[in-house]
């Protein structure tokens, strides 16, 4: 059966990578795959189109689509407006509509960079951790919440840490499936020593654990503790799982150990049989849009995950990131990792290994 892939190019950077990833899936298809490819606007671009980040019927789209690749959204431009007026409240919305629940963030380092010393970042040889943070729930979105002006005239602020054992469960399981086609290892992490929902957090994982995944090797560390294992031992790590606050500065952390943000990228995804939701962790770079130099990786190795985890096809997958990783063994470089290529230059790279 034919699926449905819907791209998002969005702003700034977003459509000169999503350029790329649409080339490299025409390459794809062009050598069998059965994959159909269709394009929206969304973010800044739909606002100035038809005053909406999101429209009803690109949400519809998405959700009939069998994965969505966004390129970036946002920049300068719509950063005064209102917050239904701005690009990042539709990709709220589009998670949101999507009911994506996990997100996946690979912190994966490619061997070829690591002489690039250029990138003036750390990097760490071998690193291959998988994040599974929780996204809908969580301090984010909890009720109570707002800030209200008290009768002496401070104000008092509050946001409310909640979570339910079923929403523990579902982005756990997740955890668990993934680790078993890696290393089979997952850790936890909570701050359980302080916070009551962290401990339920902790119990509830360990009890899917022991009546569903005996083969898993589950170990549970305090959210301050992994900020410091992630710089001084990372390779200690296979598959992370986090609530929604946590899994954000963490894997942010975990992500600068790799290089450069231009390779990372992430999956947004739900119940088995709905469409994920993929993009590079980068966001719209305004300050280089425009120029032709923005690195597609994130953006290609987006769609890979797309293949991998919604688009049923992991071998293809594998050989797309292959594909990146030839392009870098090759010399492959554009600016962000100390070389002089465009994008499109990159692009041809990468699929001359395809
Ligand atoms: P957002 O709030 O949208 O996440 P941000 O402030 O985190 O944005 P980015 O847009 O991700 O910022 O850019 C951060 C820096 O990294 C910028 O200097 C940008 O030029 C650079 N950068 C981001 N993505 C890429 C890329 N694909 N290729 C090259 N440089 C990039
Ligand atoms: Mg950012």
């Amino acid at each position: 059966m034919t699926k449905t892939l819907l791209l998002l190019p969005g702003d700034g950077i977003g459509p000169e990578v999503s350029a790329v990833a649409r080339r490299v899936a025409g390459r794809l298809i062009s050598q069998g795959l059965a994959l159909q490819v269709e394009e929206a606007l969304f973010g800044g671009a739909s606002i100035d189109a038809c005053q909406l980040p999101l429209t009803p019927e690109v949400l519809a789209q998405a959700k009939a689509a069998d994965a969505v690749l966004m390129g970036a959204v946002g920049g300068p431009k719509w950063a005064g407006q209102p917050y239904d007026k701005r690009p990042e409240a539709g990709l709220l919305a589009l998670r949101a509509g999507m009911n994506v629940y996990a997100n996946l963030r690979p912190a994966r380092c490619f061997s070829a960079l690591a002489d690039a010393s250029s990138l003036k970042r750390v990097f760490v040889d071998g690193l291959d951790i998988l994040f599974v943070r929780e996204l809908t729930g969580g301090v984010y979105f909890g009720e109570p919440r707002g800030v209200e002006t008290l009768a002496d005239g401070q104000r008092r602020g509050v946001n409310t840490h909640v979570y339910t054992t079923s929403e523990i469960h579902r982005v756990a399981r997740i955890a668990f499936e993934l680790a078993r086609g890696r290393k089979g290892e997952v850790c936890s992490a909570e701050k359980g020593n302080v916070m009551e929902a962290g401990l339920m957090w902790r119990e509830d994982v360990q009890a899917l654990r022991d009546a569903e995944y005996p083969d898993i090797k589950l170990s549970h560390m305090l959210a301050d503790n992994m900020a410091m294992q992630l710089v001084k031992n990372p390779k200690q790590f296979d598959v992370i799982l986090t609530d929604n606050l946590f899994g954000d500065i963490l894997s942010d952390e975990a992500g600068m150990l790799t290089g450069s943000l231009g390779m990372l990228p992430s999956a947004a995804i739900g119940d088995p049989g709905t469409p994920g939701l993929y993009e590079p962790i980068h966001g719209s770079a305004p300050d280089i849009a425009g120029r032709g130099v923005a690195n597609p990786c994130a953006a290609v190795i987006s769609l890979a995950m797309a293949l991998r985890y919604s688009l049923g096809a992991p071998a293809l997958a594998d050989t797309v990131e292959a594909a990146v990783e030839a392009a870098l063994d090759k010399g492959a470089r554009t600016p962000d990792l100390g070389g002089t290529m465009t994008t499109a230059a990159m692009g041809d790279a990468i699929l001359a290994g395809l």
